[in-house]
């Protein structure tokens, strides 16, 4: 007799649950009521994470058990079966599965198979280098998996990176990309189910819970996946990469693939992402600079962020180099745009707001800056980032919050902070053209708050900086600018 497998509700698809072969095998999900409190979640989140556990159930029919208690454990208890698991997607939740199996009640701890490379390989793979970049990674994970890779070993096109061509401003005078939509589900009853769960939720744990309830817009089960997965490929992947860094604020989702979310709830296999995309490109039906561009997303920076979670440990969470120590205002915690004046960064928070998502340039450009400036409490923020965004999980946010957005870590991940005055944002965006302040000013009340919160970060981090090579050109300029001593006091009381 087969010993069931219980999955954790990031863990839904066919090749977490039919894992080696066993397509009989006894499923346990846990919908735990302690894990659905733990954040101030955003509203879809929950949405989309009940909605998939409950339509794998209906899927799979007697093959599941879904068992609704207060905890793991006491769900655990309940069904009364020893059972195996997956690796788990935090330091958490592994913990937790370890103590359980010390009790007895969790047997085989199993590999994830949400990830094209395994940890063990990881580990061989950091252990036999001394600096890592995620360029040689995603270069080994191309020769690995036979990505894009020619028979003499060379890459397709002779070329490992398109980035040049993927940097592009948008479109001159464009209000959206003109690209097809992305592909969004038909609401069915196990929706309304849930809507009325978290209704009650809602009212009993008082306003815990953020962002605006909407339409759902992510796949959930493994059909909805692929659906939204073929829709992209055949319709959004020849756009995708081009205009990849620039943000218009009548087009939410730009050519991006809104993938993150099946991709992250297990219901996508990512190698069969990228090979899939791999085959449009060579039918001809993709640029290879754009087929280049999304497998360079998820078969190098997701693979990367996973590992380097895991690499890097528990104690990474907790970096703050540049000693930030503002708590979040209470607008970031409540996702309210109401009262901010700055375009780029009111149409980034309505955005999460409204949907729980932001493309990667309004988190890291935008909302990452922003915070970076402002000098909020890394911790904080990653919180902020995991429960606020519907792709959010506490292993993303270690290489993207910690490394990437808030220069936390010191430039382990990043070579410099991720950071920009206004002029960046107005040459990447249409947002500046209709906003209350102007990029090129960064004193009196039309200054940008991004232009003058740069240098008045810059300033305050100088010592900090002074170090860093790719530093040296900027610190320079902000030694040359006569009005420095007022932009720092302007930004001392600034906000938003
Ligand atoms: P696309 O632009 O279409 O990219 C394709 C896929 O590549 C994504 O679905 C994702 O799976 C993967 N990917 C691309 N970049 C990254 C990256 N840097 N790290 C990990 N995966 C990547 N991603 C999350 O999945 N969850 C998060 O909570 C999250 N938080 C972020 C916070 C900050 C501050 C920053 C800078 C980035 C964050 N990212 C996160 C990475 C990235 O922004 C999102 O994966 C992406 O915006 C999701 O939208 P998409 O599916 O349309 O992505």
């Amino acid at each position: 007799r087969q010993r069931p497998l219980w999955l954790f509700g990031d863990q839904l698809g066919r090749h977490f649950h039919s894992a080696g072969g066993a397509p009989d095998r006894p499923i346990l999900l846990i919908e735990s009521e302690l894990a659905l409190r733990r954040r101030a979640y955003h509203r879809q989140k929950l949405h989309l994470v009940l909605a998939a556990m409950r339509g794998l159930a209906d899927d799979l029919g007697d093959r599941v058990t879904l068992v609704r208690a207060a905890t793991y454990r006491e769900g655990l208890r309940r069904f009364g079966r020893r059972v195996d698991v997956h690796e788990p997607g935090s330091h958490a939740a592994l913990a937790l599965v370890e103590r359980l199996r010390a009790e007895g009640m969790v047997g085989d701890v199993l590999p994830s198979p949400g990830f094209a490379l395994g940890r063990s390989d990881f580990a061989r793979w950091a252990d036999a280098r001394s600096g890592f970049r995620m360029e040689d990674f995603y270069r080994d994970q191309r020769r690995r998996f036979q990505i894009l890779m020619e028979p003499d070993g060379e890459p397709t096109g002779g070329r490992w990176n398109f980035d040049k061509d993927n940097r592009q401003g948008p479109p001159r005078g464009a209000v959206t990309l003109g690209v097809p939509p992305p592909w969004h589900p038909r609401e069915n009853g196990v929706d309304d189910q849930v809507r009325h769960d978290l209704d009650l939720l809602c009212q009993e744990s008082g306003s815990k819970v953020v962002g605006r309830d909407g339409p759902r817009l992510f796949a959930v089960g493994q059909a909805e996946a692929q659906r939204a997965l073929r829709r992209f490929l055949d319709e959004r992947l020849p756009t995708f990469g081009t205009h990849q860094d620039a943000m218009l604020g009548a087009d939410w989702s730009m050519s991006h693939s809104l993938l993150s979310v099946p991709l992250n709830l297990g219901l996508l296999d990512p190698l069969a992402v990228v090979e899939a995309a791999e085959l449009r490109y060579r039918q001809g039906r993709a640029p290879l600079a754009a087929t280049e561009g999304f497998v360079r997303q998820v078969l190098g920076w997701r693979e990367w962020t996973w590992h380097l979670y895991w690499h890097l440990g528990p104690d990474y969470a907790r970096g703050n180099r540049l000693r930030a120590r503002a708590a979040l205002p209470a607008w970031w915690r409540e996702l309210d745009p109401g009262q901010i004046r700055a375009q780029c960064l009111r149409k980034a928070m309505g955005g999460v707001r409204d949907r729980g998502y932001a493309h990667h340039i309004e988190r890291l450009m935008v909302l990452g800056s922003h915070a970076l400036q402002r000098g909020f409490r890394p911790d904080e923020l990653s919180e902020w980032f995991a429960a606020s965004f519907v792709d959010g999980f506490p292993w993303v946010m270690a290489t993207n919050v910690i490394g990437m957005s808030q220069y936390a870590d010191g430039g382990i991940v990043a070579t410099k902070p991720y950071t920009s005055g206004g002029a960046y944002i107005n040459r990447m965006s249409d947002h500046c053209g209709s906003c209350a302040f102007d990029p090129k000013v960064r004193l009196g009340p039309r200054a940008c708050p991004f232009t003058a919160g740069y240098w008045a970060w810059m300033k305050r981090n100088e010592a900090e900086l002074a170090d860093n090579h790719r530093m040296r050109q900027p610190l320079a300029g902000m030694r040359r600018l006569p009005d420095l001593d007022a932009v720092i006091e302007q930004e001392r009381y600034r906000q938003g």
